[in-house]
């Protein structure tokens, strides 16, 4: 029975670091192509990101192992397979009690670790990516890695979700917490922008929590930030990418010649939005 409980844990893991790698390189691999240059010169950043990434998928992946064993085997959990144990309209409601009880624990922990005692000890390792990069999204010292693993785990033990909608909830977190990261925004305005974008949370908003720090603490929603006065509105990326051809200049070459085609697309892309 120990060897079955560590070996999901370990099989857990390898998924999430597997997932992490697979997700955080495919849109660091979008970010090449439509902003080339924007993480050059970050190469000693990301490699620190993708260790303490990969450390922090051990943490997220022993608990969530040992409670998959639990579910398949001791029926500890309130997942369930069968659509119709539940009324149908369970489905979309579980999933957003599911992502604004995430979003209270995060809003709430997060201001906690900007304390300056627990900033120092857990969290300034997730700001010293300076911008982030889509490699930050798991970038956590252990204690922040363990305050963020505990959620999804409690939840799934209080709260009937289907394993379908427990999938959704886990893709949402991971796309949101690679592309929050990302240094510029994928999704559509008017996810951002206007009246839906003044409650949701996306590059835009976090952006500005990793320029300013004392501000935008949420993770999906922008309710407690408004509620609690530490909503700054949204950023912009002007002054990351700006930043990002002085290191292009700097190094000169190959990589200024590649950031200037960068800078066109975006300089359209900017336009149009
Ligand atoms: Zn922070
Ligand atoms: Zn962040």
């Amino acid at each position: 029975m120990l060897l079955a409980i560590l070996l999901s844990a370990l099989a857990m893991t390898v998924i999430v670091g597997v997932r992490y790698l697979l997700v955080s390189g495919a849109f660091a691999a979008a970010t090449r192509w439509r902003y080339p240059g924007l993480y050059g010169g970050l190469d000693p950043q990301i490699r620190r990101e993708v260790l303490w990434s990969l450390a922090s998928a051990a943490i997220y992946g022993v608990p969530a192992g040992v409670l998959a064993w639990g579910w398949q085997n001791r029926g500890w959990t309130r997942v369930y397979s069968d659509v119709h144990a539940y009324p149908i309209w369970w489905l979309p409601v579980s999933v957003l009690v599911y992502l604004l009880a995430h979003d209270t624990w995060f809003y709430w922990t997060h201001r906690w670790m900007h304390w300056p005692r627990p900033f120092r000890l857990a969290h300034a390792v997730h700001h010293a990516s300076r911008p982030p990069t889509a490699w930050a999204a798991m970038a956590f010292h252990p204690i922040e890695a363990l305050s963020g693993a505990v959620a999804i785990p409690l939840l799934v033990l209080l709260i009937p979700i289907h394993v379908g909608a427990l999938g959704f909830v886990l893709a949402v977190m991971t796309v949101m917490g690679v592309t929050n990261h990302m240094g510029w925004e994928i999704f559509p305005r008017f996810m951002w922008a206007g009246p839906l974008g003044g409650w949701l949370i996306t590059a835009s908003h976090h952006q500005r929590h990793h320029e300013q720090y004392g501000c935008n603490y949420g993770l999906y929603f922008r309710h407690w930030d408004r509620l609690c006065g530490t909503d700054r509105g949204i950023g912009d990326f002007a002054r990351s990418h700006e930043r990002a051809r002085a290191r292009a200049a700097h190094r000169g070459g190959g990589n200024a010649g590649r950031g200037d085609a960068g800078d066109a697309r975006r300089r359209g892309a900017d336009r149009a939005a």
